[in-house]
């Protein structure tokens, strides 16, 4: 697998801003690189890497645009590198704008479902119909277009069901393709219209220990369902910190949220273990309070100390 090397184009191409989003304040990148600043930076490598276009819309751009940001990837880099970007489902139901992406190495088109659940899309200010993100991603299927999926868990006015529900009909229409999914955990954002609400009494945030559950419960149906999780929770940065004003931040809520599924799968399938688990899960078990531990003994319905004696680590 070829190394990321991102860059971030914060809202560009967006055309209303979701309630809980501010990509610059996210990343703490406020300028939307041009595609010579891309093709400058990418002469530099001497390897070939996947070329990322993350956090804004990206085929919402005018085609040109987009033609000219693909050229510039594709151009620029060592060859045999490859071109991923995150978008709104729905930007590539043109015919003409497939055939233009399908036309440059595509190992990932990256499509922002944070919720298929329509009371929850509209109280985020989304605009997406779920049947037509159905139709959207059908035909990026028989395109071939690689396809991965970016969901949220703890949006206001969604429930456990609903993200769970979401999951179950994203998983139909994969059927046996292993689908990338990002996970991201609701968090409120200095300056958005989230912090408004949160402010107002009128939204909840999730704590980091809700998040861990809700979420270890969603990332565990979705490796049974064959999805690959390869992100669970914000990139921490400096910017993040600063910013996030309430709810589940945690540098290390992605191992929690791991920590949880593991233990979920593990007493499932074993009740009472005892439990083989390579060594290099140690820390989820281990680490932050021993937080997989008390999972796992929970939901083992056993003491800490008895959960603890029956795992055994290997090499
Ligand atoms: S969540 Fe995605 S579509 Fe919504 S404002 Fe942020 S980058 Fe744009």
């Amino acid at each position: 697998m070829l190394k990321k090397y991102p860059f971030f184009l914060p809202l560009a191409g967006c055309r209303g801003q979701c309630v809980y989003c501010d990509q610059r304040a996210i990343t703490g990148i406020t300028e939307v690189p041009s595609p010579e600043f891309v093709r400058r930076e990418l002469k530099k490598l001497t390897e070939p890497r996947e070329i990322c276009y993350f956090g804004g819309s990206f085929c919402r751009f005018p085609k040109e645009k987009i033609k000219e940001y693909l050229d510039a990837a594709v151009q620029a880099s060592p060859k045999g590198s490859t071109l991923r970007f995150s978008t709104y489902p729905g930007d590539l139901r043109d015919d003409e704008l497939r055939a233009l992406v399908k036309g440059y190495p595509i190992s990932r088109v990256e499509l922002g479902i944070p919720t298929l659940d329509p009371a929850v899309l509209a109280a985020c200010r989304r605009e997406a119909d779920p049947q037509k993100v159905f139709e959207d991603i059908a035909l990026l299927m028989e395109d071939s277009l690689p396809v991965g999926v970016q969901m949220m868990i703890g949006l206001p006015g969604q429930s456990r069901e609903s993200s769970l529900n979401d999951l179950e009909r994203l998983a139909t229409l994969k059927g046996a393709q292993r689908w990338e999914l990002r996970l991201y955990p609701c968090l409120v954002i200095a300056g958005t219209e989230l912090e408004a609400l949160w402010r107002g009494g009128k939204y909840i945030p999730l704590t980091v220990e809700e998040a861990a559950l809700w979420g270890g419960e969603f990332i565990e149906r979705a490796l049974v369902l064959g999805f690959v999780p390869i992100r669970i929770g914000l990139q921490e940065t400096e910017a993040l910190a600063a910013r996030a004003v309430a709810g589940p931040h945690h540098p290390a809520l992605g191992e929690l949220i791991l920590a949880e599924a593991e233990a979920r799968r593990l007493a499932k399938n074993s009740p009472k273990g005892p439990w083989r688990v390579p060594r290099r899960g140690l820390s989820m078990f281990t680490g932050h309070g021993r937080f997989g531990i008390k999972r796992l003994a929970i939901h083992a319905a056993m003491t800490e100390n008895e959960a603890e004696e029956r795992i055994i680590f290997e090499r």
